[in-house]
C-alpha cells in the first residue's frame, strides 16, 4: 500500500552504462525467425558446432556418480587448479602456484571479476577494435573508461606499437589483448607481441589482460604465443585468461580460468564468493579431463575449421562489393561490406550502414550475421563458420544472391 505512494526507479542507474550483448541479440532474433518457420542460417553464433569429446563427457558422468555434486572452493577445486597449472606450464611456459589461479563460470566471468576487482572510477582500459563485444561494456560497468583504438584491416586488424604508445596515459589501468581475435580471427605473432611488450615495459603501471580463449584454433602452422611467455618481465603484470569453451567444444559447461597476480586473484575470488560462488562442480571435473586427457581432437577440429575458413574466404571474395581478409585463427571471418554501402535494395531502401546490410541479409537472404559496428568497426560484418560445409556453401550462395540484387 505504502509503496504505491513512493516514487522510485526500479532499474538502477548503473544499468544505463551497458547494453545487452549484440551477438546474443542476433542469436535470439535468428531463433525467433526459425521458430516462425523461416529457413534461417545462423552465422551469428560464437561456438563450435562439434560435440564435447566423449572422454570429457564420461568424466562428468563419473563425477556425478562419485557424488561430486556439492559446493567446491569458491574459485575452483585443487584438482582443476593443478590441471590448469600443468596446462600453462606445458603449453605456454608460464609457471603459476595455486594461489595465482582462478576458475569461474566461463572466461566471461573471469574477465568481469578482474575488471570489477581492479578498475577504479575513471581509470582507462585500452581496447583495440575490432573487439569482443563484452569488453567495453564490462569496463563501463566497472566505472572505468574504455579507450578504443581502431586497428584497420590493412594492418591486419592488429594494434601497432605506436598506437599503443599514444593511447597510454597516467590513468591507464589495463590493455586488453585478444589473440586469435573474436571477431577477426587475427592473431599476433611472437615478434608482434614483442614489439607491444617493448612499449609496455616503458609503462610499468599498465597491466595486461590477455584473452587467449581461441589459443588452439590457429591455421597454416601458426605458432600461438601469449604475451607473458614472450616477455617474462611482463609475467607479474599479466592476467592470462583462457577456458575450455572454444578449444574443447564446451561452451555450455561454463568453465573459464586465469593465471595472474595473487592479490588480484584473491580479490576476484571475493567477488565470486558474494555472487555466484563456485563454478559447477561437475563441469570442473570435466574440465580436469579436458586439460589432462587426450588432446587428439584439437588437431582434427583445427583442420576442419581451416578447411572451412579457406572455402568461405574464397566464396566471399568472389562476391562483388565484399572484401575479406584471411584469418590466422578462431572460427570467424570479418568481411568488409563497404562496397555495398549507399546501394539500393529491390524495395528501394538504401543500405546506409553495416547494420542495414546485416538486417537486409537476415530479412531477404535469411542469413544471420553480426554487424561490424557491434565490434567497434563499422562497414564490416562478422560471420562464424562453425557449421557444416553444406550450410556454409548455401549461406555464401544466399549472401551472393542478395548482394547481386542491390543496385
Ligand atoms: N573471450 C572471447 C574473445 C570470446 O569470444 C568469448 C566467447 O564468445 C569469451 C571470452 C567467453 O567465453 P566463455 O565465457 O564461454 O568461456
Amino acid at each position: 500500500m505504502i509503496a504505491k505512494n513512493i516514487s522510485f526507479e526500479l532499474i538502477a542507474e548503473r544499468m544505463g552504462r551497458i547494453k545487452p550483448s549484440p551477438t546474443l541479440a542476433v542469436n535470439s532474433l535468428a531463433t525467433r525467425l526459425k521458430a516462425e518457420g523461416h529457413d534461417v542460417i545462423d552465422l551469428g553464433v560464437g561456438e563450435p558446432d562439434f560435440d564435447t569429446p566423449e572422454n570429457i563427457k564420461q568424466a562428468a558422468i563419473q563425477a556425478i556418480k562419485q557424488g561430486k555434486t556439492k559446493y567446491t572452493p569458491v574459485d575452483g577445486t585443487i584438482e582443476l587448479k593443478k590441471a590448469i597449472i600443468g596446462k600453462f606450464a606445458r603449453e605456454n611456459d608460464l609457471h603459476y602456484t595455486p594461489g595465482q589461479i582462478t576458475v569461474s563460470t566461463g572466461a566471461k566471468q573471469v574477465l568481469f571479476n578482474a575488471l570489477l576487482a581492479s578498475v577504479n572510477p575513471g581509470e582507462e582500459v585500452i581496447i583495440p577494435a575490432p573487439y569482443w563485444v563484452s569488453y567495453p561494456d564490462m569496463v563501463a560497468f566497472a566505472e572505468g573508461k574504455p579507450v578504443i583504438v581502431s586497428c584497420p584491416a590493412d594492418k591486419g586488424f592488429k594494434l601497432q606499437p605506436e598506437q599503443l604508445e599514444k593511447a597510454i596515459t597516467a590513468n591507464t589501468k589495463w590493455l586488453i589483448l585478444n589473440s586469435p581475435s573474436n571477431p577477426t580471427g587475427a592473431a599476433y605473432t611472437e615478434d608482434e607481441l614483442q614489439s607491444l611488450a617493448q612499449v609496455l615495459l616503458r609503462h610499468p603501471h599498465v597491466q595486461i589482460m590477455s584473452d587467449d580463449i581461441y589459443e588452439h584454433i590457429v591455421f597454416d602452422g601458426f605458432e600461438f604465443k601469449t604475451i607473458a611467455q614472450v616477455e617474462p618481465r611482463l609475467f607479474s603484470r599479466t592476467l592470462t585468461v583462457n577456458g575450455v569453451s572454444k578449444s574443447y567444444a564446451m561452451t555450455g559447461w561454463r568453465i573459464g580460468y586465469a593465471g595472474g597476480d595473487e592479490a588480484l586473484i584473491k580479490a576476484m575470488a571475493k567477488i565470486q564468493s558474494q555472487s555466484t560462488s563456485n563454478p559447477c562442480s561437475i563441469s570442473q571435473a570435466a574440465a580436469v579431463e579436458a586439460l589432462n586427457g587426450t588432446q587428439e581432437f584439437l588437431a582434427i577440429n583445427r583442420e576442419t575449421f581451416e578447411e572451412r575458413r579457406n572455402m568461405v574466404l574464397d566464396l566471399l571474395n568472389k562476391i562483388p562489393g565484399i572484401n575479406c581478409n584471411s584469418a590466422e585463427g578462431a572460427f570467424y571471418l570479418f568481411p568488409s561490406c563497404e562496397g555495398l554501402i549507399g546501394k539500393r535494395t529491390p524495395e528501394g531502401k538504401i543500405i546506409n550502414s553495416c547494420g542495414d546490410f546485416a538486417a537486409y541479409l537476415l530479412e531477404k537472404g535469411l542469413v544471420a550475421a553480426v554487424q561490424g559496428a557491434a565490434f567497434g568497426m563499422p562497414n564490416f560484418f562478422r560471420i562464424s563458420y562453425a557449421t557444416s560445409n553444406e550450410v556454409l556453401k548455401e549461406a555464401c550462395h544466399r549472401i551472393a544472391k542478395v548482394c547481386a540484387s542491390l543496385s
